[in-house]
């Protein structure tokens, strides 16, 4: 609000100066008679000028100055009269461009903070170019609407409404000829800005395209290289690339024309006033004189920019209205997996219960856990064996609430966990995931992740010794403080598992899982993570997931699935003499990998 009262006082002062400069040149045209004796012509008191410019004739007349001074005086207000406009203009900048940053902050805010409460699920329907997309250049595009668009577009009305005014006022015959061009601008305006908004819209999607395939390529560019793919890749880019550049070069063509015909029209104006106006003072005639042609000369040359700009205005207002759908169909998206009506933070002991579970995927309609039950003591350590894709980890998604079971239910410690707070819930259970992830930082910060506040430095690095990565981090140049690469790059595939245990393990939770993420690291290793985790795991509930035997390890019970069904469920010793499919896995194990024997009883 106080922006458009600055756009409006910033015009009022602009406005005026044409009309102090009319009066000026009728001045100069007086004196000019008055020296060659001739009868007064134009007369100030029959011009139709706003009341403060009327006032100021006013004022010049009444202290009968000479024409020097006259002139300075007309001069010096001419100069407080800009310097009006530009203060009011700073003024006007400063609300709404600032208004518009503190928008576009708001907004980038608001969807990071949803982003992070939408489901897993929804970010596995979505690609990351999308949801960047959306964050970084559909509120760049809502940010110049609400800023520099709505702007100049009430600057636009502002200015088109006072000179009109002011115009018909003085003449409305010599404002119908300026005017006559008027539907031809519109046109040329509407057809030309058509072209360009279609064009500048293949142009973002080209260049998205672009970018999407620029930023694979680095990602993969060890497959490029190993696959000797660097000579196709190029000839992609530079196919995508030629695209582009035909398309802005297209652009650039119908704006050449657009700015040109834009001054041709005006200039038309300019001309008909003056050749319409100089008529009518010659003959006389309306009471034209030459102050009235300066006046509407100027009138015009300020209507140039706020005209030319229609089109621009025009089309970042569609964009805007585009990007904002685009903002709000992800805004509007509600997480399914919330915490129920009354759910309270519980404190959780380690007893897991599942009972009767089914899930799908909602979006393949893969069945992949069937009537499924199983019963987890306290303290107990697992092993959950079978094939890829026999649902185990989609066991633990459920168990951790990232979707939510079909049919049955999952207890922890007697609570149906719905009931439990999901952050509570998340905050008890450690979770190694399948696949590791690692941020672009330090060793340090990267296994500390979990933790809130600052903690003891030591308490870090004994993670790392029960994850047994301690003594690979000390031969590391930086040693915990050694960035890690994007994605982990620098790293072998073991270390970063082994790291990503550290960081699981530094929660000290009542319940942790493991979802097969000792799968790059050497038998031997595993045997010492294995050593080093019984120790560390005595007294809590743990999950182990794995597809091979992870056999240097006592479990409590064992658990195979098949197809999302419990196929088999025992101790080490029971299942052998069951001679099942995990006899027969240990058998293929032991046979092929001599070092990688099991402690038995
Ligand atoms: P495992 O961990 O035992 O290898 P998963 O639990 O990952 O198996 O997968 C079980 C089944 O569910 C597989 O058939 C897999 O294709 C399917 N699946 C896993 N994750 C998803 C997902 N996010 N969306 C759709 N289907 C999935
Ligand atoms: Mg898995």
């Amino acid at each position: 609000m106080l922006g458009i009262v600055f756009i409006v006082l910033s015009n009022y002062f602009r406005i005026l100066s044409p009309q102090v400069s009319g009066f000026v040149v009728d001045k100069v045209e007086q004196f000019i008679q008055l020296q060659n004796h001739l009868p007064l012509q134009p007369n100030e008191h029959q011009k139709n000028y706003d009341v403060s410019v009327k006032l100021f004739i006013k004022e010049v007349n009444e202290h009968h100055l000479n024409f020097a001074n006259i002139i300075v005086l007309s001069a010096a207000t001419l100069l407080l009269l800009a310097l009006c406009s530009g203060f009011f203009m700073f003024l006007m900048r400063q609300t709404v461009i600032v208004m518009s940053r503190y928008i576009e902050y708001d907004q980038k805010n608001e969807i990071f903070k949803h982003y992070q409460q939408l489901d897993t699920g929804f970010f596995k329907t979505h690609s990351t170019g999308d949801l960047m997309n959306r964050i970084a250049e559909d509120v760049s595009r809502v940010r110049m609407y609400v800023g520099p668009a709505l702007m100049y577009f009430i600057n636009l009305a502002a200015t088109i409404g006072f000179s009109l005014f002011f115009m018909i006022r003085e003449n409305w015959r010599l404002t119908m000829y300026v005017l006559a061009p008027l539907p031809v601008l519109a046109l040329t305006i509407y057809m030309v800005n058509t072209v360009i908004n279609k064009k500048s819209e293949k142009i973002q999607a080209l260049l998205s395209d672009l970018t999407s395939t620029a930023q694979e390529s680095y990602s993969g560019i060890r497959v490029i290289k190993s696959f000797v793919q660097e000579k196709a890749m190029l000839g992609f880019f530079t196919r995508n690339s030629e695209a582009y550049k035909k398309n802005a070069i297209g652009l650039a063509k119908v704006e050449a024309i657009y700015f040109p015909s834009m001054s041709l029209l005006i200039g038309l104006s300019t001309i008909l006033t003056i050749a319409i106006g100089s008529w009518y003072v010659i003959h006389k005639e309306h009471n034209v004189t030459a102050g009235t042609i300066t006046e509407f000369v100027i009138y015009i040359n300020m209507l140039t920019f706020p005209v030319s700009a229609i089109g621009w205005t025009a089309s970042m207002i569609q964009r805007a209205a585009a990007s904002q759908k685009r903002i709000n169909e992800f805004l509007l998206t509600k997480p399914q997996i919330t915490d129920t009506l009354g759910a309270k933070p519980v404190v959780l002991n380690g007893a897991i219960q599942f009972v009767n579970v089914s899930f799908t995927y909602q979006n393949t309609g893969i069945k992949a856990l069937k009537n499924l039950s199983l019963h987890i003591k306290q303290g107990e350590k697992v092993l959950i064996m079978g094939k890829t894709g026999s649902g185990k980890s989609t066991l633990v998604q459920l168990l951790l609430r990232m979707f939510d079971v079909g049919e049955g239910l999952i207890t922890i410690g007697g609570h149906n966990i719905k009931n439990v707070q999901l952050q509570s819930l998340r905050r008890q259970i450690s979770y190694v995931p399948q696949d590791v992830f690692l941020f672009s930082d330090t060793v340090q910060n990267n296994i500390a992740f979990s933790q809130e506040e600052t903690i003891a430095f030591e308490e870090i690095e004994n993670a790392a010794k029960f994850a047994s990565i301690h003594n690979e981090i000390e031969q590391f140049a930086q040693q915990y403080q050694t960035v890690i690469g994007e994605r982990g790059v620098t790293l072998s595939g073991g270390q970063k598992q082994r790291i990503s245990i550290a960081r699981a393990l530094l929660k000290k939770p009542e319940i942790i899982v493991f979802d097969d993420c000792l799968s790059a690291v050497d038998a031997k290793t595993e045997n010492e993570i294995a050593s080093n985790l019984y120790r560390y795991l005595e007294h809590k509930t743990s999950i182990i997931i794995s597809h091979r035997i992870f056999s240097s390890f006592r479990f409590d019970k064992i658990f195979v699935l098949e197809e999302g069904e419990l196929l088999e469920e025992g101790t080490h010793e029971e299942l052998l003499n069951a001679n099942g499919f995990y006899a027969e896995m240990f058998r293929l194990q032991l046979s092929g990998n001599k070092e990688d024997l099991p402690i038995t009883a």
